[in-house]
């Protein structure tokens, strides 16, 4: 049996195994002499796909061809196809194509690939989450879990330097996204008597629209601006080839600058060869203001933990490589800060959780060689004995009733499960119809990120919740309409339960005066006729 653990990345990807001592390792992607793989996708003609560096390349020349950052849509509602040569695809079918290419890696190894485990973001919600395990399936592989990729980085540090009872805050900068997470180790009892270290996530942060892709378009400009002061001319002169050839040696400069104090480029401006040497220091001032507002969001995550309680800060994804972000880092929490292959450290947590989660299933460690002979890999330790990742509700979820208790009816979204609760999670509450009569109940379950007791939700022209709220960051799951017995009053108690476990949230509303038992699995919305209005809703208390 092969088990992988796999980071789908927003710009890059990387799949990793144990080797035969244990330890986690990247299939290293040779075609691109990398450890990774990027996450974009062309669509070159109807018989050529192609995943990775290439596909990157055809970013400036061929746009309309090339998909990238479809994670930001995965599991989303209303979200977009790309259609080529008649066919359309949707993010999950292009992040499968990705996960297809990890595939390959292993394949032209001789390896074989079955087990996963795939990281997602610690704020997704249940929708993506399904939508990221449906990739998964899509490309041939068995997804015996998620884990969040916060959790899998801590794993992969904790299995490297394993010490009890830390609380670890994770900033995670990478190409396109910005996750502060602070996780924490704390020893506790197994169901079977032993003691496991337990990993839980306390408090998340960050800005899905902050990367390494900033970046490099204040180097782009830069170095726009430089051609333009040496050869004289205007930025409305550079003609479009020389703004794709700056565009295509951006990010590599920007590497280079990782490594060495200057770094020198050369463009084609109008024909004419220029060379535009760029000093560290310039970079690093040109983006102070991006590194500060990285920072913003550690200290406001750190409103939730204090900054003393946290031990040791991981820095994980590819753009942490910055001396700049080093720098910054250590200079807010002097002595904690490690580093350790931060583009693959996902990867590598990912692949120590899947071969635990195959020890459990098996009793026995995974056999990872490549030629798949009986010898069984020598682990330094039986990391199940260990480790016990804690299944956590990574939303609020709960219906939408009507709150009577004022001189005007509002609607309400009333949390029953809070963020961050053990998963599975479950809560009751009995609620009332709104009129005597009522020969229908919308009930309709949400999702948001607030650990308040109750949200109101922006509701449209008719009064109905929005399906989206990005101020109160609800979402709408789904809904189940329940046809009440004829003259039911308006005090007929309507039992209301969610239960959140990892395949979604189930609801069921039970009326206890007849028993009857109404119930449904939510995932995706029910696209039922009814007749938007308040009138259907349920109410809070009773006359
Ligand atoms: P993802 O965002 O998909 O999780 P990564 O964590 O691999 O991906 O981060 C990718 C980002 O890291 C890109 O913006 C890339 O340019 C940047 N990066 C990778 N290596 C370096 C480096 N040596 N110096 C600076 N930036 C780097
Ligand atoms: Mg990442």
């Amino acid at each position: 049996m092969s088990t992988y653990g796999i980071d789908l990345g927003t710009t890059y990807s990387c799949i990793a195994r144990l080797d035969s001592n244990g330890n986690p390792e990247v299939i290293r992607n040779n075609e691109d002499d990398s450890n990774t793989v990027a996450s974009v996708v062309f669509f070159e003609n109807e018989n050529n796909v192609i995943v990775g560096q290439a596909a990157k390349e055809n970013v400036e020349t061929d746009g309309d061809r090339v998909v990238q950052f479809v994670k930001r849509s995965i599991g989303k509602r209303d979200t977009r196809t790309y259609e080529f040569d008649g066919k359309t695809y949707t993010p999950v079918e292009i992040s499968a194509l990705i996960l297809g290419r990890l595939k390959n890696l292993v394949e032209a190894q001789g390896g074989t690939i079955e087990d996963v485990v795939i990281t997602v973001p610690a704020y997704f919600g249940l929708e993506e989450r399904a939508a990221t395990r449906q990739a998964g399936e899509l490309a041939g592989f068995r997804v015996l879990s998620l884990i969040n990729e916060p959790t899998a980085a801590a794993l992969s540090y904790c299995a490297r330097q394993f010490q009890e009872d830390r609380t670890i805050l994770v900033y995670d900068l990478g190409g396109g996204t910005f996750d502060v997470t602070v996780v924490k180790m704390s020893m506790t009892q197994r169901g079977d008597g032993r003691d496991v270290q337990k990993i839980t996530v306390l408090a998340t942060g960050g800005d899905d629209r902050l990367g390494g892709k900033d970046w490099d378009d204040r180097l782009y400009s830069h170095i726009l601006r430089a051609c333009c002061e040496e050869n004289g001319i205007t930025p409305e002169d550079v003609e479009a080839e020389t703004r794709q050839d700056i565009r295509s040696k951006v990010e590599e400069t920007k590497r280079k600058l990782s490594k060495k104090q200057s770094a020198k480029v050369r463009i084609d401006v109008n024909g004419s060869r220029t060379e535009i040497t760029i000093k560290r220091s310039e970079f690093e001032q040109m983006t102070s203001d991006i590194v500060a507002k990285t920072m913003n969001f550690v200290e406001s995550t750190l409103e939730k933990v204090p900054a003393d309680a946290i031990d040791v800060v991981l820095l994980v994804g590819g753009s942490t490589y910055m001396p700049m972000i080093i720098n910054a880092v250590e200079n807010k929490f002097p002595g904690k800060v490690q580093q350790h292959d931060p583009d693959q450290s996902v990867a590598k947590g990912a692949a120590i959780y899947a071969s635990m989660l195959v020890e459990e299933e098996t009793g026995s460690a995974t056999d990872n060689t490549a030629s798949g002979d009986s010898k069984a890999p020598t682990r330094p330790e039986q990391l199940t004995s260990k480790f016990t990742v804690e299944d956590q509700t990574p939303r609020s979820f709960g219906p939408g009733v009507m709150d009577t208790s004022g001189a005007k009816p509002k609607y309400v979204l009333e949390n029953f499960i809070k963020i961050g609760e053990k998963m599975p999670a479950t809560f009751s509450k009995t609620y009332y119809p709104l009129e005597d009569n009522q020969e229908l109940v919308r009930l309709r379950a949400f999702e948001d990120m607030s650990t308040e007791e109750t949200v109101i939700p922006s509701v449209d022209e008719d009064g109905n919740p929005q399906a989206t709220d990005p101020a109160h960051n609800v979402k709408l799951l789904g809904e189940l309409i329940v046809k009440l017995p004829e003259n039911t009053g308006r005090n007929t108690p309507i039992k209301v339960t969610f239960k959140v476990d990892a395949s979604g949230v189930h609801v069921e509303a039970v009326n206890t005066k007849t028993n009857e038992l109404f119930e449904t699995f939510l995932r995706t919305e029910s696209e039922i006729d009814v007749e938007k209005s308040a009138v259907h809703q349920l109410r809070i208390s009773s006359d």
